[in-house]
């Protein structure tokens, strides 16, 4: 069958320890649960985007040098993994630069790509892009194109474009829900009943767009200690969803994986892919 449609997923690989509240008190999850995910990829043979926070990769260097070892792509997660607004320009380039020490350490000297926090690039926070591009950042996928309690930028658009330098590839939102929701992402993937989310990847796989999602190991872990959430999502509702169906989403993952028309892919060859094309555009 041709491959129309595309996966980039993108583990965002951090400790809730260094999270949360109470986290000197949590139930080490990095490694098990890594090698849990590791074992799914191999079985399907392939190969995703992993961004790391420099706290996750100074602490488990052997993780990320098995992860490594397995083809996968390392990118970054900020140092601190504090929202983009939380930093002044000068803190946030001395964190990035951490981070790509910490990666580096870890055998990740070719990290290119940067995910924010919180998904927390917004129109106020810009600045960063040109802080990225310096630092030899060469894609970010740090846009959620929709409206969210916590961030969102609902008028970058969907599609991937170039911010100082950098190419920004915005998570995916769904279409026809009547909310631009990441339904291949978090909280998300989760909740939404698996029908919409298989519908809304065939509906991208025909369009012949991709689909940009993240995951966390704790949208993965049933066994993840509850943890107090941040104040601006402090209530029921979002407590309950933040814990609902850890149990069923690695095998919702193994079944979109296994999808034989989206083929999956790495951000570094979505990005070196869609330079290339628009080299083709301007060169022709
Ligand atoms: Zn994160």
């Amino acid at each position: 069958m041709k491959r129309k449609g595309e996966f980039l997923l993108g583990i965002d690989l951090e400790d809730v320890r260094d999270l949360a509240s109470n986290g000197d008190r949590m139930k080490e999850r990095v490694p098990v649960m890594t090698r849990r995910l590791l074992t799914l990829l191999r079985s399907l043979g392939v190969r995703i985007t992993f961004f790391v926070t420099g706290q996750l990769a100074e602490r488990y260097k052997n993780i990320l040098q098995e992860i490594q070892s397995e083809g996968h792509e390392i990118a970054c997660h900020t140092f601190w993994h504090k929202p983009l607004s939380h930093y002044t320009q000068i803190e946030f380039e001395d964190d990035l630069k951490r981070n790509l020490a910490a990666l580096s350490a870890a055998g990740a000297q070719s990290a290119r790509g940067f995910r924010a926090p919180v998904l927390s690039m917004t129109p106020r926070t810009t600045w960063a892009y040109s802080i990225l591009a310096r630092n030899g950042i060469t894609y970010s996928s740090s846009v959620l194109p929709g409206a969210n309690p916590l961030f969102g930028w609902p008028d970058f658009g969907e599609n991937p474009k170039v911010m100082n330098g950098v190419l920004e590839i915005p998570v995916s939102v769904s279409h026809g829900l009547g909310m631009r929701l990441p339904f291949a992402s978090g909280v998300y993937f989760r909740a939404l009943p698996f029908t919409i989310i298989k519908h809304q990847f065939r509906h991208f796989a025909s369009r012949g767009t991709p689909i940009v999602a993240y995951i966390h190991l704790l949208d993965l872990d049933k066994d993840q200690e509850r943890f107090p959430l941040p104040p601006a999502i402090r209530n029921p509702f979002y407590s309950f969803l933040m814990f609902y169906n850890r149990g069923g989403a690695l095998k919702r993952l193994r079944t979109l994986l296994a999808m034989t028309n989206v083929r999956i892919s790495t951000y570094g060859e979505f990005h070196a892919r869609h330079i290339a094309v628009d080299c083709r555009r301007t060169t022709a």
